[in-house]
């Protein structure tokens, strides 16, 4: 499920849009990194069922990398877009 229903800016709906219909800002690289970590993460998951507990961990971390900073800057992104307000 993607946690990004709704703006961190203004709060309106965001459904698949990528921007906010309301007040336009854009959380495409958010949810691209998020989509992206996703996909590491199930790799992790048959890589560990396989038996290659190296290439899991790796795998989860780099999931973990990857989300983490770019949501980190897309909420930057907002909150700076809101300070220009
Ligand atoms: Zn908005």
């Amino acid at each position: 499920m993607d946690p990004l229903t709704r703006c961190l800016a203004c709060h309106a709906r965001l459904g698949e849009a990528d921007v906010c219909p309301r007040c336009a800002s854009d959380f495409s690289i958010s949810r691209r990194a998020r989509r992206q970590a996703t996909a590491l993460a199930r790799m992790a998951v048959q890589a560990l069922a396989s038996g290659h507990h190296r290439q899991a961990a790796a795998a989860a971390a780099t999931a973990v990398q990857l989300a983490n900073p770019l949501l980190a800057q897309a909420v930057a992104r907002v909150i700076r877009s809101r300070e220009e307000k």
